[in-house]
């Protein structure tokens, strides 16, 4: 298709070296137990990068026993909110300080723009951590009064230990979003980085020593979910699960939790988000943010708005400005400036997602653009757009997690709010249109943790993220990303004179 482009030798050099492979267990860079390590792939060509430690539950076991010495007898959790603010900043200015080869790292291992990685991804990831540094000094309870008999108070404690489980979409953001605020409230960790990018987060856990975390309080254990990842979901030393990924898994950790010391669970899933765009929206804004929607960081993204409803009215006409705008839309080499999509992140992923566009064929959906591989190399798809998709069909069900977007068209405001909450997900929702009654009505109706008015992908530290329904449960980002790693103490006191004395 026309604006495709294949990656340049020039591009395709700049790999950076490796430099850690090993996990992360009490301060220091180790072999797995079992001594196993496993691939990690550049989907740019489908050829190894590395081999990185393949963790399993005795080194899981390791690390926990670890965290849990670090949270019940160490310096962490003691010290001032001001005290670990202070490396909370350090480890921030470090991770700008490296900002191009960790951006390089989650291209190489993801296939991420490296422009986007080094200008927002990785400077996204400091400000985290300077967001939860500014707040590590303000957790505090609130006074109770209580019947008059009693006073009370209420204290703000770390949880304790926590298992951080993330997936490749996101492989910095992810990491810091868990991480920053179980930090700043005192808490110690281990954290799995998905199988598919291990390598920032083990560089990660370097800075974090440098800057100054002690020994213990962060772990990282590279490997897969099924071993590591489920050895965390069931220990008992384990206080709670913070888990962003599939919703498949995610009932595999809720149970895990159940099933063993009863840890408390966050999750942060998949979805099937609505873009609904309203006959009065201007068709540029509209088609542009429904391209950003379904194909940004090549549609591996847990908020794509891969359901885009435009109503009757302007149908006609947007899908012809979508389709010329679709053509501009450069799929190449994530390290080349002027591209837009790199590849997807894995072969499986890849071969998924070209499955489900043989699907939708197959349902009867009509291609308007896209539905191949792009190139010979690597996996790399081209954008996709798909109209007279029916919402039975499993390409308006499915999350696909790639660049594929369902069109359909709808005539009023009511039928818009049924057929974008016919969905399990409840993630996030966007809606374009300038009357406010619409925006405000619609933004009331659909369930979902997120919804966007006009815009699409705005997201800041300070504003709450995460969903409903099958999309889980919890919040990253904001204070509510904060209040998920600490634990409600009640202290009670009796009043002087009290009867009860
Ligand atoms: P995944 O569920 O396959 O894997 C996520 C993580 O869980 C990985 O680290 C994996 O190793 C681990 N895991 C796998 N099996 C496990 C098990 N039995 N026990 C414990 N851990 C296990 O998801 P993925 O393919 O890495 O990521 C894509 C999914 O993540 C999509 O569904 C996407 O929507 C979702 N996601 C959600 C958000 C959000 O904030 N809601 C953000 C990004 C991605």
């Amino acid at each position: 298709m026309e604006g495709e482009r294949n990656g340049s030798s020039a591009a395709l050099t700049k790999i950076p070296a490796i430099k850690f492979k090993k996990l992360f267990i009490n301060g220091e860079f180790v072999d797995s137990i079992s001594g196993k390590t496993f691939e990690t792939i550049d989907p740019r060509t489908g050829e190894v990068i590395a081999r990185v430690a393949e963790g399993g539950k005795d080194d899981v076991d390791l690390a926990v026993k670890a965290a849990r010495e670090a949270f019940d007898h160490g310096p962490w959790p003691r010290l001032s909110g001001s005290a670990r603010a202070r490396i909370l900043m350090k480890l921030a200015d470090l991770i700008n300080e490296n900002a191009q080869e960790l951006a390089a790292l989650d291209t190489i291992d993801a296939g991420k723009l490296f422009s986007w990685g080094k200008a927002k991804d990785i400077p996204g990831a400091a400000d985290l951590l300077r967001y939860y540094a500014g707040a590590a000094d303000k957790i505090h309870g609130e006074t109770l009064k209580m019947s008059g008999e009693f006073q009370a108070y209420t204290l703000l404690e770390p949880i304790g230990v926590v298992g951080h489980i993330i997936p490749w979409n996101y492989p910095t953001t992810m990491f810091f979003l868990k991480v920053s605020p179980a930090l700043a409230a005192g808490c110690t960790m281990v954290v799995k980085p998905a199988e598919q990018t291990p390598l920032s987060a083990l560089y990660y856990a370097h800075l974090a020593k440098q800057a100054g975390i002690p020994d213990g309080v962060l772990n990282v254990i590279t490997g897969f979910g099924r071993t590591a990842g489920k050895a965390m979901c069931s220990h008992m030393e384990i206080d709670k699960i913070s888990f962003t990924g599939s919703t498949e898994v995610g009932r595999l950790v809720m149970q895990a939790a159940a099933t063993s010391n009863l840890k408390q669970v966050s999750l942060e899933l998949g979805g099937k988000s609505p873009l609904i765009i309203f006959d009065d929206a201007d068709i540029d804004k509209a088609t542009h943010l429904a391209l950003l929607g379904a194909l940004f960081n090549k549609g591996e993204i847990c908020v794509a708005g891969s359901r885009v409803f435009v109503q009757e009215g302007i149908y006609d006409e947007f899908v012809k400005k979508l389709l010329e705008k679709a053509k501009s839309w450069v799929v190449g080499d994530p390290f080349d400036p002027s591209v837009r999509q790199g590849p997807q992140v894995d072969k499986i992923q890849f071969e998924k997602i070209l499955s489900y566009i043989e699907h939708g064929k197959r349902e009867g959906a009509t291609l308007l653009t896209g539905g191949k591989r792009h190139g010979k190399k690597g996996y790399y798809i081209q954008p996709t757009i798909f109209t007279n998709v029916t919402d039975d069909m499993l390409i308006a069900r499915d999350e696909i997690f790639g660049p594929v977007m369902s069109l359909m068209k709808f005539k009023t405001v009511e039928e818009a709010i049924k057929r974008a909450n016919d969905t399990r997900y409840g993630l996030a929702a966007g809606i374009v249109t300038n009357n406010l009654d619409i925006a405000n009505t619609v933004s009331r109706s659909v369930r979902a943790g997120l919804i966007w008015i006009n815009c699409y992908f705005a997201l800041e530290t300070d504003c709450p993220f995460g969903g409903c329904k099958m999309s889980g449960f919890g919040r990253d980002m904001g204070m509510d990303g904060l209040r998920k790693y600490l634990h409600v103490k009640s202290v009670v006191t009796p009043i002087y004179n009290s009867p009860w004395l």
